[in-house]
């Protein structure tokens, strides 16, 4: 089968129309016809080259909503016709300690959607049964792409970290990740504290169910509630006064970061051992989490606050993400 898509070719380059072979459907292997595709931080990274695995030309997309179109014949779970999701992995070994344990997503020769395959900004996509996730009936599919990658990022930690209802958060960051890991939040029960570094969101943040926003890069206004967080969870990708971050835990309370940070985190071992704190990172979650998370969203009525473009205006669509524009994640519609 062809498929139309867009590609890059090198970093900082342009997106431009790229036309492929899937070749031989493979027996455990779907190819889904794409309806929205979102557009995470890490395509951007990954069109960029900034983690140094990318290979030229590059399909990004990894938050695909869309409908499978064709199955192998030892495809267990979905068939034809089916609405789907596939996130940032596409496929995983399912014999290995960590599939068999359920955490698929850990597992070591997984294959990522945009790593060294094509991914969604494209009409068609192929994955493994196992990660092409079904979609709840009543789901939003316009909106659903997001939880895919960004939405289940979030999600896995408030699991990992068993995060109590009556637990006091913070949220640092608050784009595509940062807006779902509040609404996910405050569902949750919690208190929700927000750090961003940009002013001019801050009505919507509270609208989103934040109590309060504190300016991310002001270790001051960090003092000013030392000690009061459960958890923190990190989404983004630049280095920030960790320091400062430790100190507003509680005893016992963990920073955790999704984001990327490309520098090393300067974490001092004194402002971890006093109050017995953590430090942690977790990636995506397993495909049982994210259908399960799939459920909760559609149970409360949470989506991400989503802007949609049109698949050919994907250029603008990165210009836009690139720009801190973003409001507060970009979906492509086929
Ligand atoms: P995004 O939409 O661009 O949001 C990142 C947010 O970080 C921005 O909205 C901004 O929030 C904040 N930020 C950016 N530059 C900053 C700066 N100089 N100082 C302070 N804050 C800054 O990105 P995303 O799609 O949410 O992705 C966030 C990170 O998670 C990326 O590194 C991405 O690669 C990573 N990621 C990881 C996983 C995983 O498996 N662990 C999965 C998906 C994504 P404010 O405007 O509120 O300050
Ligand atoms: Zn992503």
């Amino acid at each position: 089968m062809k498929v139309n898509a867009y590609a890059v070719s090198e970093p900082k380059g342009k997106l431009k129309p790229y036309t492929y072979e899937l070749g031989t459907l493979g027996s455990e292997e779907v190819d889904i016809k794409v309806s929205y595709c979102g557009v995470c931080h890490s395509d951007l990274s990954m069109m960029n080259n900034e983690w140094g695995m990318t290979q030229y030309p590059l399909v990004p997309g990894h938050e695909i909503i869309g409908e499978v179109v064709a199955a192998g014949n030892a495809v267990k779970n979905i068939k034809i016709g089916d609405k789907v999701g596939l996130g940032w992995l596409s496929a995983s070994c399912m014999s290995c300690q960590q599939c068999m344990e359920g955490s698929h997503h850990l597992c070591k020769n997984s294959q990522s959607t945009i790593v060294g395959r094509h991914g969604g900004f494209a009409d068609y996509v192929r994955g493994h049964w196992s990660w092409a996730i079904p979609l709840p009936q009543a789901i939003d599919l316009s909106k659903a792409g997001p939880l895919l990658c960004g939405g289940i990022t979030v999600f896995n930690p408030i699991i990992l970290a068993d995060v109590k209802p009556t637990d006091t958060v913070g949220v640092i960051g608050i784009g595509g990740l940062g807006h779902m890991a509040i609404k996910f939040l405050k569902h949750w029960g919690c208190e929700v504290i927000a750090f961003s570094s940009n002013p001019a969101k801050k009505e919507e943040i509270l609208a989103m169910g934040a109590t309060k926003v504190i300016n991310s890069r002001d270790p001051k206004e960090l003092e000013a509630i030392a000690g009061s967080l459960n958890f923190i969870l990190n989404t983004t990708n630049v280095s920030l006064d960790w320091n400062s971050y430790l100190t507003t835990l509680a005893p016992k309370g963990r920073l955790h970061t999704v984001g990327a940070v490309l520098e090393p985190m300067a974490i001092p071992a004194f402002g971890l051992i006093g109050g017995e704190k953590t430090v942690g990172g977790s990636p995506i979650g397993s495909p049982a989490l994210t259908k399960t998370m799939l459920e909760f969203c559609v149970r409360h009525t949470i989506y991400p606050t989503v802007e949609e473009f049109p698949m050919e205006k994907v250029n603008e669509a990165i210009e836009h993400l690139e720009k801190g524009n973003a409001r507060f994640r970009i979906v492509l519609k086929n």
